[in-house]
């Protein structure tokens, strides 16, 4: 099982390898690996991971050698882009494709446009571009939820600090590492986010545990435990971890205070710019459908995202839950959430573009539906299964027993849409 394709690197310039997969040429940060031209390799959200023999790679590269053109011929039949009537969206699909991105005012635009047909040309577009831009490259990150304690008392969040009903739990280091091992060195992940409620554990454990994850499996590590101080953060980019996922969940300061007690916009807005001046990969987006937010502020949502050098956007519906001041509000439609991710592909080109889990909460055909709108990457849940029911952000949050039948659903749906997990470099 391998969620990355080894490439053969083919020269090494000032810390950036170039790396051939089959003729197809990335460049890829050499972060803390001794490379040089020959040597084979992971490389995985443009970051070399590991060093591999060549004979582990020759094993591996057998199977892609193969199967690679045909994923390849599968998502370009796929991908074709239906052009429909409407003038001005096709006028803003060309401008955005000339290298013009939409302004706010016409991002607005595509997410208020309702027609079936209008729909299936934004989305066939945004889905064109993505592969114009990035061919069949997706990647597919494990993620381990680590605790489920939080300080935060976000009116959204299942897990909020005043819902007495959570069964609250915390990982030790020890079983941390384990599962993580278990994503990595068993399932093949190369990418891995550890996720926690926010004050679930102090610096030091912080620090300990992704020192440990990294001597144990070696792969790029994203952190997503919300705010931190900017020293605590440079403390975890000592031990390793080179990616922070921390979505800023809606660009309205007003609405922001609304939803987080205590809390400001501008206070997360300056840790995230502050984790990308260290130079962490950001992954981070909002979430869709709360009471109150309209669509000009989405559209300023997808913006900021940009705005924010944001490597992986991650934006995703607001599902209600039962122990929240919010459990009776709605769920947002399928296509109000489709149409972000059209629209961010839209904006950022290049950018990957994540389809939450949640998503597949309304809509059973979600995953592919988002991989069909633009977006090409994908977490999957590697928390052990004694936690896992415990992490209730929101209801209907899948309860896998083995991630491994998990990991294979996805292998396979990856496979009948011709994606396939060659690094996207930088
Ligand atoms: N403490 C970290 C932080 O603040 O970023 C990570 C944990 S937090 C629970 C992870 C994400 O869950 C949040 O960024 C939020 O967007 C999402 N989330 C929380 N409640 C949700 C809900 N009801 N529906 C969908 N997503 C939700």
């Amino acid at each position: 099982m391998c969620y990355a394709i080894p490439g053969r690197v083919v020269g090494v310039v000032e810390g950036v390898a170039e790396i051939d997969y089959f003729g197809e040429r990335k460049r890829a940060l050499t972060d803390s690996a001794q490379v040089a031209v020959g040597d084979f390799v992971y490389a995985q959200a443009g970051l070399v991971v590991k060093k591999i023999s060549e004979a582990e790679a020759n094993a591996v590269q057998g199977y892609w050698e193969k199967a690679l053109p045909e994923l390849r011929e599968k998502d370009r039949e796929l991908s074709s882009r239906s052009v429909g009537v409407n003038n001005w969206l096709e006028g803003v699909v060309n401008r955005a494709f000339a290298g013009a991105p939409p302004s706010a005012a016409e991002v607005e635009g595509l997410l208020r446009l309702d027609s079936p047909s209008d729909l299936s040309s934004l989305y066939s577009a945004s889905n064109e571009l993505r592969r114009l831009k990035l061919n069949n490259s997706c990647c597919v990150h494990a993620i381990i939820e680590f605790s489920n304690n939080c300080v935060n008392d976000c009116a959204y969040c299942g897990i909020r600090r005043s819902n007495a009903g959570m069964s609250r739990y915390k990982m030790s280091v020890s079983e941390v590492v384990s599962a993580a091992d278990y994503a990595c060195n068993k399932l093949g992940f190369k990418s891995l986010v550890l996720q926690a409620g926010e004050g679930a554990y102090s610096v030091a454990e912080l620090v300990e545990t992704v020192e440990n994850v990294k001597k144990a499996c070696g792969t790029v590590v994203f952190i997503s435990v919300g705010e931190l101080a900017s020293e605590d953060y440079a403390a975890l980019w000592e031990v390793g971890a080179r990616g922070v996922l921390i979505r800023f969940e809606t660009s309205d300061p007003t609405l922001y205070a609304e939803l987080h007690s205590g809390q400001e916009l501008g206070d997360r807005l300056e840790c995230i710019r502050d984790c990308r001046r260290q130079g962490y990969l950001i992954a981070s987006g909002g979430l869709l459908g709360l009471p109150g937010q309209s669509l000009a502020s989405i559209a300023r949502d997808i913006l900021l995202a940009k705005e924010l050098g944001t490597e992986m956007f991650s934006f995703g519906p607001f599902i209600p839950h039962p122990g929240t001041p919010l459990a009776s509000c709605a769920k947002p439609s399928l296509n109000s959430v489709l149409k972000v991710l059209a629209a961010s592909r839209l904006v950022e080109l290049e950018s990957k573009i994540l389809v939450t889990t949640a998503l597949e909460k309304i809509a059973p055909d979600g995953r592919r539906r988002g991989f069909m709108s633009g977006a090409n990457s994908f977490m999957i849940s590697a928390t052990p299964s004694d936690y896992l029911s415990k992490y209730d952000l929101y209801p209907g949050k899948s309860l896998r027993d083995e991630v491994v039948a998990e990991v294979r659903a996805v292998q396979e749906f990856l496979k009948g849409i011709g994606r396939a997990p060659t690094d996207f470099g930088v």
